[in-house]
């Protein structure tokens, strides 16, 4: 048995498909055949052309023209002669090997347009290197297995998948994953759990003890990975994965009903998205509104940001599909371990402690009012409520809302409404924000705390790194005092206080949250009715008092016992 972190619940048995990291070595020496160097080129040019294709049509069906897009312009630079005639001259002139003068010419073209002025003509210099090294991979034979056009079930075994890669998985084909790196609140977990995906992550050298093809029984609950199971072990898999249908299928029963302690006090249990496919499990699992929609994936696998128009459409189909419950639509949190590479935000040493959130933003106002304005002229078609990432000042919080005032103007200047009622909020994931909450909670609608973040704020630890990972801890007495303070200080000045991390749906602490006076609980999907049975069999008198006893403890080791 191998043992990684659970980063999502669920069973998977299944074969495994190791994605190992391939290096491309370009071929030296001369050829003797030139002829026969440039029928290698073609076959591999058509071979990369039907891959494209291929890829561009499963996108359209499944993604839409959007992202479609991307491999219209792929196929345009991969026929576009200017490129092929001058690889072929150079294998004929130089009589070098087709990979040597593949690489050569696609560093020139990367090179001008890196340097031309216009931003766009810039951005089609990621989009040669991502030509040209299909085309460099197909001349070495190097197989790369494309996640969105798998043909059979597999278990994704690699040593990181990456957000963007993860949003182009395809759920028929993907049974569960494992992951080298990343802890329990990387955004693959995140998405692994929003997807209902059993995974793994974290599990050191699993792309060389795992082998391609071999069977794997994943066990996401416990974090445990079982290679070549013997058919008993498969028999009690398989009948733990019974059982949890089953269970699932009882939680279904409270859908429709109130989040309410037995002496009637009343919760809200909210979802987390990512993109507005993920609301047909939202509504299946009643969420009763959506607590965050992390936006940031709507700018992600693509060349240049999305248009204030195709913003607008994602958020009034997120609203519209609402209808009417409280959605929470985030401001692009860019940065961390989410990577849009034509933002062109530099590579830094401490990326999380980098230039991320609305530090980009508010030093990109362009970008950031394309947003805001997308979200204004949304908001007549649903309960919007806008949010900040990352707030560390009141003084950010200032500017943020100056920036949505222009943003209004420029909506309404355009005769377009805008609705009267949004709500305005921003997380509290920063321990400077939560300090300050009774200051900044007079500027504001709500707070959510983001308690991702906030934990590897308050405890100083990488919440990627899976070395120091045991001292990220949610039961740390710090940060749940820190909570409760930014929960007393919001109610005071008369806001809402809800909570978007990964620790809103920690079963263990759901009743201490509950007694601190936590109202709404933002989560994946998945855990939104396990949560809401906890809440019905709690009492909120006895959930306060508990609580209380939890606030006087002096370490997570005396709260971890206390709670069990
Ligand atoms: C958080 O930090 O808790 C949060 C919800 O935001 P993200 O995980 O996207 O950083
Ligand atoms: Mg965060």
């Amino acid at each position: 048995m191998l043992v990684g972190k659970n980063a999502s619940q669920g069973i998977a048995i299944g074969r495994a498909l190791v994605m190992r990291p391939q290096s491309i070595n370009i071929e030296t020496g001369h050829v003797s055949d030139v002829e026969r160097e440039k029928v290698r080129f073609q076959n591999a040019l058509n071979k990369s052309a039907d891959e494209i294709r291929k890829l561009h049509e499963k996108v359209l069906s499944t993604l839409g023209s959007d992202k479609a897009q991307i491999f219209e312009a792929h196929l345009m630079i991969l026929e576009d002669p200017e490129l092929t005639d001058a690889i072929t001259e150079k294998i004929t002139t130089d009589k070098v090997k087709a990979t040597k003068a593949v690489d050569d010419v696609a560093k020139g073209f990367i090179a001008m347009f890196e340097a031309m002025d216009q931003e766009y003509m810039r951005e089609r210099a990621l989009d040669i290197k991502d030509v040209t090294e299909r085309i460099l991979r197909n001349l070495l034979g190097i197989q790369v297995p494309d996640l969105s056009l798998l043909t059979m079930s597999v278990i994704l075994v690699a040593h990181d998948i990456t957000p963007s890669q993860m949003a182009s998985i395809d759920l028929k084909c993907v049974l569960g994953i494992i992951t080298e790196v990343g802890g329990k609140t990387s955004h693959t977990a995140i998405m692994a759990r929003t997807l209902e995906l059993p995974a793994v992550v974290g599990l050191r050298d699993a792309t060389s003890s795992i082998h391609d093809s071999e069977y794997l029984i994943v066990d996401g609950e416990a974090g445990e990975v079982y290679p070549n199971p013997n058919a008993d072990t498969i028999r009690i898999f398989e009948a733990k994965r019974e059982r949890a249908i089953k269970a699932k299928q009882e939680l279904m029963g409270l859908v429709g009903h109130p989040s309410k302690t037995q002496d009637g006090h009343e919760v809200f249990l909210e979802a987390n998205i990512a993109s507005a496919m993920d609301l047909d499990t939202v509504l299946r699992n009643d969420a009763q509104g959506v607590g965050l929609f992390r936006t940031e994936f709507i700018y992600m696998d693509r060349t240049t940001s999305p248009s204030e128009d195709e913003q607008f459409e994602i958020y009034r189909k997120v609203l519209e599909r609402m209808a009417g419950k409280p959605t929470v639509i985030r401001t692009l949190d860019v940065g961390g371990d989410k990577n849009v590479s034509y933002l062109k935000i530099p590579k830094e040493d401490n990326p999380f402690l980098g230039f991320r959130a609305v530090r980009y933003c508010l030093r990109n106002p362009e970008l950031f009012k394309t947003q805001l304005r997308a979200l204004l002229r949304a908001s007549i078609y649903g309960n919007l409520h806008i949010m900040y990432p990352m707030i560390s000042s009141l003084h950010e919080v200032k500017e943020c809302k100056r920036y949505l005032e222009e943003a209004r103007s420029e909506v309404k200047a355009r005769g377009l409404h805008v609705s009267e009622t949004i709500k305005t909020g921003i997380m509290i994931e920063i321990p400077s924000a939560a300090v300050i909450a009774d200051i900044l909670a007079k500027h504001v609608d709500f707070f959510s705390i983001g308690t991702n973040d906030l934990i590897q704020y308050v405890c100083a630890v990488d919440r990627m790194n899976e070395n120091v990972h045991d001292l990220y801890d949610p039961f740390h007495p710090a940060v749940l005092r820190l909570i409760n303070q930014v929960i007393h200080e919001g109610h005071k000045a008369g806001i809402e206080v809800g909570m978007c991390g990964e620790m809103a749906s920690n079963e263990l602490l759901t009743e201490v949250l509950l007694g601190m006076g936590l109202t709404h609980f933002s989560m994946a999907p998945s855990g939104i009715l396990r949560t809401r049975k906890k809440i019905s069999n709690s009492s909120f008198s006895k959930a306060q008092k508990l609580a209380r006893e939890v606030l006087k403890l002096g370490s997570s080791e005396e709260i971890k016992s206390f709670l069990a």
